[in-house]
C-alpha cells in the first residue's frame, strides 16, 4: 500500500497524463509529491537523471513522461519519436532501480499490440504479430520500457508494472494543427471554424476507424488504483472497452462544440489501424471501471479548452 507522506515521484507532471495523476493523487492525500519541469531536468540526459535519483530516492514513481503525437508526428518522425522514448525510459527506469524505487508504474500505450491483434485486445497478444507501420518507432520504445521492468522483476525482484492506456483526451491536452492527436484536432477545428462561420471542415482519413477513448482523469485513477492493488510483469490495459467510428467521434464533437456546417474527408491522409478496442477485464477483475461518458469528458475538454489559451507542442 503506497502511504500518504511516501516520497512520489510524478515523470512528465506538465503533460496531460502526469498533471492528472498530480491531481488525483493530490486530491486522495498524498503529501510528498515530487515534480520536475523539462528545464530542471532533462530526462534524455543519464547523468541529471541519475543525479537527481541519487539525491532525492522516491520511494515511488509514475513514469508519465514521453514524446507523444498524432498518427502524422509519429509517421514523420520516426528516428526521434523511438530515440527519445527509449532513451528517456531506460534512464528513469534505470536510476529508479538503482536508487532502490520500491514501486514503479510505466505509463505506454495501446498501439505496442500488433496490427491485426484480435479484438478487443487482450494483454497476451504482445508480440504475436508485426506492429502497425504509423506508430512502429513510438510503439518500439513502449514494448522495450515495458520489457525492461519485468526483466528487472524477473533478474532482480524488483515491482515495477507497467500500464497501456487507449486514447487519451482531456484538459491539458496538445491542440498542434497537424501533430496532435485527433480529439483535440477536432475539438480545435471545429471551434475555429464555428468562430469563423465556415460552412466546411476536413477530417483526415476515411471516417472508418474505430478507436476507443479514455478520460484523462478517469486514466490517473485507474492508476493510483493499479499503484495500489496490482503486481506483476504482464501489462495492464487501460481503456473503457467501448468503441466508435472517427466519423461518429466528429459527429459528436461537433455537436458539443456547436458546429453545424459539412464534415468532408481528406482520404490522402492515412487512417492508421482499422480498429484498436483493449480489452479491459482484466483492469475490471482489479476493481477499476471508467466513470466518464466521452460525451461528458468531451463536454469537459471543450470547456478547459475555452478557458487556456490554446496548448501547440512540437
Ligand atoms: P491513432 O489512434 O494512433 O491512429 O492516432 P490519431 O488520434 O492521430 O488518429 C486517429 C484517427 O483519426 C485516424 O484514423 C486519423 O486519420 C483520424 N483523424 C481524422 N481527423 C484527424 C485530425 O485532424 N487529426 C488526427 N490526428 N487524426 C485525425
Amino acid at each position: 500500500m503506497m502511504e500518504k507522506d511516501a516520497k512520489i515521484y510524478v515523470a512528465g507532471h506538465r503533460g496531460m497524463v502526469g498533471s492528472a495523476i498530480c491531481r488525483a493523487l493530490e486530491r486522495e492525500g498524498y503529501t510528498r509529491l515530487l515534480t520536475r519541469t523539462h528545464e530542471e531536468l532533462d530526462l534524455c540526459r543519464q547523468e541529471q537523471v541519475e543525479a537527481f535519483f541519487a539525491q532525492e530516492k522516491p520511494d515511488y514513481v509514475f513514469l508519465a513522461a514521453a514524446k507523444v503525437g498524432g498518427i502524422l508526428a509519429n509517421r514523420d518522425a520516426p528516428a526521434d519519436f523511438l530515440y527519445d522514448n527509449m532513451i528517456l525510459e531506460m534512464n528513469v527506469i534505470h536510476a529508479a532501480w538503482q536508487n532502490r524505487c520500491r514501486k514503479l508504474l510505466f505509463l505506454g500505450s495501446s498501439c505496442i499490440y500488433p496490427r491485426m491483434a484480435p479484438q478487443p485486445i487482450r494483454e497476451d497478444s504482445l508480440l504475436t504479430s508485426a506492429l502497425e507501420e504509423t506508430n512502429e518507432a513510438y510503439a518500439l520504445a513502449k514494448i522495450s520500457g515495458l520489457k525492461y521492468c519485468a526483466y528487472l522483476n524477473a533478474q532482480y525482484g524488483t515491482d515495477y508494472i507497467s500500464a497501456m492506456p487507449t486514447n487519451l483526451y482531456g484538459p491539458g491536452d496538445n491542440y498542434h494543427p497537424t501533430h496532435s492527436h485527433v480529439l483535440p484536432a477536432l475539438i480545435r477545428r471545429f471551434h475555429e471554424a464555428k468562430e469563423a462561420g465556415a460552412g466546411e471542415v476536413v477530417c483526415w482519413g476515411t471516417g472508418s476507424p474505430l478507436r476507443e477513448f479514455m478520460y484523462v482523469d478517469d486514466l490517473a485513477d485507474a492508476c493510483l488504483h493499479l499503484m495500489q492493488t496490482y503486481s506483476g510483469s504482464e501489462t495492464v490495459n487501460l481503456g473503457t472497452g467501448e468503441e466508435l467510428s472517427i466519423r461518429e467521434l466528429t459527429e459528436l464533437v461537433a455537436g458539443v462544440v456547436g458546429y453545424t456546417g459539412k464534415i468532408l474527408w481528406d482520404s490522402s491522409k492515412p487512417d492508421g489501424t482499422p480498429r484498436k478496442l483493449l480489452d479491459v477485464g482484466k483492469l475490471e477483475d482489479l476493481g477499476y471501471h471508467y466513470t466518464t461518458k466521452l460525451k461528458e469528458g468531451i463536454r469537459l475538454t471543450y470547456q478547459d479548452f475555452l478557458a487556456h489559451p490554446v496548448r501547440v507542442e512540437r
